[in-house]
């Protein structure tokens, strides 16, 4: 049996859509804004802080915790929502972004990606039956196929060769299952390159996936690239499954993207800016170091109900950067992963009332105009200023 996803609403002025998706460790509203836990943590916070942010389900990653702890400490103690006390569902991406990306003296074949590990320096093995096993190991409630990113600069050949390796992964990764509860994503590659973007959705989504993302992307591409290729993607993609665009992005990549009809997100910005000391506000991003925040005694932003804009000031969170307090990253981690997802209630709000399109131009605009960019921005292929 596939993943359970109803949809509930399309938009009246755009493919945006809400819907649910029911996991074994519980529902998602869709669109939904994955928190990034990528080593069993979401860096400061704990799980009572997730769940006071609005948060649904978190990712986790496959290639690191193979390193560390390890699968066998997974098996011993039941999975990952008792080991971090987690009982939302959780997405494990399947490490091929960090073989990719991170991994030094790795060698891909046909059989799978052997890198050396940061941990102990031993080297392993990360085949699709491997990653599905860890992944099995760790009790995803989703589970994603091992893929060979490349760079979104290659050159078509290398782009072709690097899909179709994608496309033989998935159908191992298929096979390798052996828990159907747990639900399997596979995942479009092709680059910036519409035609093998068209080839590989129209080859994966003739196989029982739960669900497809789109990945390769944010990886070397320019935003209208990113833009382009996610809004021609969508419409290959059966409207019955899951989408999810992989590792973006900024409030406007969500709201463009949601536009398209992508119901699934993930990126680490909201948590990194957060550790740098950046914060996403109503009015635009807040440096807290910057001297201008040292004698403000307001909240970081007036409009926001996250416990960190209601309990503190611009000044307190200022001094605590100032003196590299870990209390700092740890509220502006708060704040910004509350500002995220209350961007995506909105957002499902919107679809539900048929009044996303106008939402979503009103948002982009007025963040436009805060950071100051003028840039034009594409609404349903029309331009609008
Ligand atoms: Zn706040």
């Amino acid at each position: 049996m596939l993943l359970p996803f109803s949809v509930s609403a399309v938009d009246r002025g755009s493919r945006a859509r809400s819907g649910l998706i029911t996991t074994a460790h519980g529902a998602v509203r869709t669109p939904a804004f994955m928190a990034v836990g990528t080593r069993a943590t979401v860096t400061g916070l704990d799980p009572a802080d997730l769940l006071a942010v609005g948060a649904q389900v978190l990712l986790a990653n496959t290639y690191h915790l193979l390193l560390r702890p390890g699968p066998e400490l997974f098996r011993r103690v039941g999975g990952i929502h008792a080991f971090m006390g987690w009982s939302g569902p959780v997405l494990t991406d399947s490490g091929g972004y960090q073989i990719f990306s991170l991994a030094a003296d790795r060698t891909l074949s046909e059989r799978g990606a052997h890198f050396k590990s940061y941990v102990d320096q031993r080297v392993h093995l990360l085949s699709p039956e491997r990653s599905i096993e860890i992944q099995s190991a760790i009790g995803a409630d989703i589970m994603m196929v091992l893929d060979e990113c490349v760079d979104s600069r290659s050159d078509e050949a290398m782009t072709r060769a690097a899909m179709e390796r994608t496309h033989r992964w998935a159908l191992r990764s298929l096979a390798a299952r052996t828990n159907p509860a747990q639900a399997l994503f596979a995942i479009v590659q092709g680059g910036v390159h519409p035609t093998l973007r068209r080839e590989s959705a129209a080859f994966l989504t003739a196989h029982p996936f739960d669900g497809f993302a789109l990945g390769g992307l944010a990886v070397g591409d320019t935003r209208a690239e990113r833009e382009d290729i996610t809004q021609a993607s969508t419409e290959w993609l059966p409207s019955a499954r899951p989408r999810y665009l992989m590792g973006v992005g900024t409030p406007p990549d969500l709201l463009h993207a949601m536009l398209a009809g992508i119901d699934m997100f993930d990126c680490v910005l909201p948590t990194h800016l957060a550790w740098q000391g950046t914060a996403f506000t109503s009015t635009g991003r807040v440096k807290v170091s910057r001297g201008s925040c040292a004698a403000a005694d307001v909240p970081l932003d007036l409009s926001c109900t996250c416990a960190t804009c209601q309990r503190f000031t611009r000044a307190y969170l200022h001094h605590l950067f100032k003196c590299s307090e870990p209390l700092g990253p740890r509220l502006l981690s708060i704040h910004n992963l509350h500002h995220y997802l209350t961007l995506m209630a909105e957002a499902r709000a919107a679809i539900e009332a048929g009044s996303y399109a106008a939402y979503a131009a009103a948002k982009l605009e007025a963040i436009d105009r805060h950071e100051h960019s003028g840039r034009r921005f594409k609404l349903g292929g029309v331009a609008v200023e």
